[in-house]
């Protein structure tokens, strides 16, 4: 399984945010599916369609990230 990485900065660190603007460490696959980093952790209320880079500003739906 390989992660996608983002498109300005290419790392596969990435978080989701939750109505409280709480942060979820997360990467996402190659077949597109949002992971939470630690595989504990809840996804219950995050908003998993748009991921925000650890390593930069870029947000955005992860169907935009790339493979390398
Ligand atoms: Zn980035």
């Amino acid at each position: 399984m390989k992660k996608l990485l983002c498109p300005q900065c290419k790392i596969a660190g990435m978080y989701v945010k939750n109505e409280q603007g709480e942060r979820l460490l997360v990467y996402v696959t190659d077949t597109g599916e949002v992971i939470p980093k630690n595989p504990d952790a809840s996804t219950i209320g995050f908003d998993m369609t748009e991921v925000y880079c650890l390593g930069c500003s870029w947000h955005g739906s992860s169907k935009r990230m790339v493979k390398y």
